[in-house]
């Protein structure tokens, strides 16, 4: 059997200053809050409290940084679509989150994540723009898939899929569905980096 990959909580970057500087390639997991991206990155490492689910909406937002045996790094990008938080917030995550997305030159993909039940909403819609525009590998991973039928589900694959022409993984934390899909992709990105 496959071996779990050792992970560590390095920082957090409340800063672009703080982004660390050594040059192991980093992927990056956004999306809204509460699409399940805390559960995902504890399953898919095998851990059960590493990154921290259920944040509470309008706290101080950070890029959070764990290091993976030694080689590269997963980064949980602060969630995004507080209906309520204020204004301040918002623009203060957009600044950091773009700014990151930006000039992060060991970025070697992001797992943009969106809840299966729900349709891509203008926050998603600005992130994957910027994904676009600044040429980031990506792919779209839909979380909570067992909550829906096989058939609600390629109902909202297609959907999905014809709104944002991307490729597209089924996840599940409950029955481990996308686990192998996700790290075949994280593999050949932080392994496809030529530092
Ligand atoms: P985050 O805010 O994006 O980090 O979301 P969390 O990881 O805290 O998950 C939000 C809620 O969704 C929690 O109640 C989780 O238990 C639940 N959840 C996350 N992933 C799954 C999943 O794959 N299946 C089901 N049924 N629930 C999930």
């Amino acid at each position: 059997m496959k071996q779990q990959p050792q992970a560590i909580f390095r920082l957090s970057a409340y800063s672009l200053s703080q982004v660390p500087s050594d040059r192991k390639p980093q992927i990056a997991f956004g999306g809204r809050s509460n699409v399940g991206k805390s559960t995902l990155i504890n399953t898919i490492l095998g851990q059960r409290k590493l990154a921290r689910t259920s944040n509470t909406p309008g706290r101080t937002q950070a890029l959070n940084f764990f290091e993976i045996d030694d080689r590269y790094y997963f980064v949980d990008l602060p969630g995004y679509g507080f209906a309520k938080a204020p204004l301040a917030v918002k623009e203060a995550w957009g600044k950091l989150v773009d700014g990151y997305l930006s000039h992060s030159k060991n970025l070697a993909g992001v797992v943009a994540l969106l809840d299966c039940r729900r349709d891509v909403r203008d926050e998603d819609q600005q992130l994957f723009e910027w994904l676009v525009d600044k040429k980031i590998p990506y792919v779209v991973t839909l979380t909570k898939t067992d909550k829906l039928s096989a058939n609600q589900l390629n109902k909202a694959r297609t959907r999905i899929k014809a709104e944002l022409s991307s490729d597209i993984i089924s996840f599940s934390a409950k029955n481990g569905a996308g686990v192998k899909e996700l790290w075949s992709w994280i593999n050949k990105r932080v392994g496809g980096l030529i530092l």
